[in-house]
């Protein structure tokens, strides 16, 4: 057997400290356990490096050694003394069963996946676990030969407490369980044997397991079960309980929407020409309204020109005719007609662009606010467009564009399929097309500018966006993260776009969800390679940039359960007890301001500083598998410049088409 360097050993101390004892561990054997296995014994030759971070890795045959952390916080539940008889049901590596044999006599460990069951049995025998003992079969039914077991550990997602495994448990011992009907998400629970027939049960955490397959588990891998890492929440609030009070000290505390006081806010933002405000859902009334009224003030008494949303560039455009009281000819789509549909089209944000449109009459031309739209979503819009404005501009060049982006058209039902198609061989690229027709335009200007300068940089835009996401359409066929990022390099290339074209007194108020505003180093998409329009706009502007995060507690929002599906008023489900929107519910504050940057605030942000979860809910909502699904980790003091906090919030109130009858043709919300 190879011996423990001293360097490993530190390494693992630290470690334990860092990821175990820190987040809440207190149990001595447990950590004695943890400091002693070798981890790297149990992870493939190539992830060895990776072995003492807190993080689930791949074991082969689709399945995880499980993140370190949450081994530890399982085996602390089953508050064992020393000695006892265990059984593990998900051997995989192998290393829960070697931690566990630290503190207890001998440990059965049963594996259903065979190469993983061998494999298993090879890594405990180098790292010495003599009184660990494998077995090869459907863990679901026990270990009836060597029952009963003073404790039961099962390292997969159950959909119910297999009796087989409640028969085994000697009274008065304990199982450690992950139970669930949604294979995303599950409950840990803790089973005591009291009496023969007496089973408590206890929830401790939400957590994510794979699946335990077998008789008394799930059937088969159903498609709802993805390759997801595990994780763990404690549910045991591990926090100081004085941090909501050092929150409620720190921050500007309000009752509602009404009586805000936005001067120091004001101040704060100081110099900054680029303002970035979030929200927390895609639904939410109050955000909508907050964001609505700081955006006021900002025009009003700070001199910021331009609003740029989370929106369709072609769709942007008509509020943006409207507003700005432009002449420009009919488009021949609706507006805000994508599917969700609620986002823009929406009360609160018809009372903004009206009070604007009423605003900007009062102003010459040159000093009215004008509104963009930062997505790249409108592909097929947005050639529209170009093709109309070269019509009217150049009639043979729209030819040209009309040729150029022949190459996309059939692809309008579903961009998607073109993209699969282009990488797969199956049809041509239209990248050659898409970036000539872009170029052949630019060369244009000078000769264009002559007329609408507005008009000529609406179809440059729009041109760049289908070059954009003609090559969008193409990274998503390699998942998430590439489009990703291009979509959020879009979102930043555009906003300097506009900058550029307003000139250098130009200022620019973003709106966009949290999740694209807040700074993504801050947050786990960094593990994943991802980064976003607050980030860059951080690297590129700062200081000149300010950036404002939303969070809440519970309420209602307007969400869909699915893509394309139909908005429905959801209620959400109050914080997680490990969330910073936890912490916040805490100081029991209606509404607050906290900024998040400036020396009065250091001590609290020292604190803040624990990554903790934060929750995103977009245009779709599950609150069944919210854990999975909605929440990330995060560091909010780095995320963002301030935050603000709307305990209980509402739904956003979507236009109903009768309410826009009677408006001009050029009404943004028209149907
Ligand atoms: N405890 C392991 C991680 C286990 S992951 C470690 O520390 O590395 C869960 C394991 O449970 C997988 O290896 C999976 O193959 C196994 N499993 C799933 N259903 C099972 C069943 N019915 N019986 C035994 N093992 C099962």
């Amino acid at each position: 057997m190879k011996h423990d360097t001293d360097y490993q050993e530190a390494e693992r101390r630290q470690f334990v400290g860092k990821q175990i004892e820190a987040r809440g561990v207190r149990d001595q054997l447990v950590l004695y356990a943890m400091r002693k296995v070798r981890r790297e014994l149990f992870v493939p030759k190539e992830l060895r490096a990776e072995a003492y971070e807190d993080s689930p890795l791949p074991i082969g045959s689709g399945q995880t050694i499980s993140q370190p952390y949450i081994v530890a916080f399982m085996i602390e539940a089953l508050a064992l003394q020393g000695g006892e008889k265990v059984l593990e049901i998900g051997a995989g590596s192998g290393y829960a069963a070697a931690v566990l044999s630290q503190i207890a006599g001998d440990v059965f460990t049963v594996e259903r996946v065979g190469e993983l069951a061998r494999r298993a049995a090879a890594n405990l025998k180098k790292a010495g676990c003599e009184r660990v003992h494998v077995r090869h079969a459907d863990g679901t039914e026990g270990w009836a030969e060597e029952a009963p077991f003073d404790a039961i550990l099962v390292s997969a997602g159950a959909p119910d407490v297999p009796t087989s495994l409640m028969r085994q448990l000697r009274v008065g011992g304990r199982m450690v369980i992950p139970i669930g009907r949604n294979p995303r998400a599950q409950e840990l629970i803790r089973i005591t044997r009291a009496a023969e027939d007496d089973f408590q049960r206890e929830d401790i955490a939400d957590v994510r397991f794979v699946p335990l397959i077998g008789k008394e588990g799930w059937e088969s891998e159903d498609d709802g079960w993805q390759a997801h890492p595990p994780r763990v929440i404690q549910t045991r609030p591990a926090m100081s309980v004085s941090l909501p009070g050092l929150i409620a000290k720190k921050a500007h505390v309000f009752p509602d929407l009404k009586n805000v006081d936005l001067e120091s806010l004001e101040r704060r933002i100081g110099a900054a020409r680029v303002v970035l405000i979030g929200e927390a859902t895609h639904g939410t009334s109050e955000f909508y309204r907050m964001r609505a009224r700081i955006t006021r003030r900002l025009i009003e008494s700070k001199g910021f020109n331009i609003v740029a949303a989370e929106a369709d560039w072609p769709d942007a455009a008509r509020i943006d005719h409207y507003i700005r009281h432009r002449d420009v000819p009919r488009s021949e789509w609706t507006a805000f007609a994508r599917f969700p549909t609620w986002m823009w089209r929406n009360q609160e944000t018809r009372t903004f662009v009206d009070w604007l449109h009423k605003r900007n009459a009062t102003l010459e031309y040159e000093k009215r606010t004008a509104f963009y739209g930062l997505d790249l979503y409108s592909l097929y819009n947005s050639v529209r467009v170009v093709i109309s404005y070269l019509e009217s501009v150049d009639p043979d060049l729209a030819e040209v564009a009309r040729q150029r982006y022949g190459c996309l058209m059939p692809w309008e039902a579903d961009p998607a399929a073109y993209g699969h198609a282009a990488l797969t061989g199956a049809y041509r690229k239209c990248e050659q097309d898409v970036a000539h027709l872009l170029v052949e335009l630019l060369q244009k200007q000078q000769a264009y500018l002559t007329g609408d300068g507005d008009r000529f940089f609406d179809a440059a835009q729009n041109a760049r966006l289908v070059a954009n996401a003609e090559r969008y359409y193409r990274v998503m066929y390699y998942g998430s993260r590439a489009s990703w990022n291009l979509r959020d390099s879009h979102m930043f290339e555009t906003l300097k776009h506009v900058l550029h074209f307003h000139g250098p007194d130009a200022k620019v108020i973003v709106w966009a969800h949290n999740s694209h505003v807040g700074d993504a180093s801050a947050t786990e998409m960094s593990r994943r390679g991802e980064y976003n329009i607050g980030q860059l706009c951080r690297q590129y502007f700062d200081p000149e940039c300010y950036s404002i995060g939303f969070g809440t507690n519970d309420g209602t929002v307007a969400a869909a359960s699915a893509w394309d599906g139909p908005m429905q008023v959801m209620n959400i489900r109050p914080a997680h007890p490990q969330s910073y929107e936890r912490l916040f519910h805490l100081t029991n504050a209606p509404a607050l301001m906290l900024p998040l940057k400036g020396r009065t605030q250091e001590d609290l942000v020292g604190r803040l500083m624990k990554p903790l979860l934060e929750r995103a809910i977009g245009v779709i909502y599950r609150p069944e598998s919210e854990l999975a699904s909605h929440y990330f980790e995060a560091k909010l003091p780095l995320q963002f410049d301030e935050y603000i906090w709307i305990d209980r919030t509402s739904a956003i109130h979507p236009l109903e088409v009768l309410e826009v009858e009677g408006m001009p043709e050029t009404y943004p919300f028209g149907v």
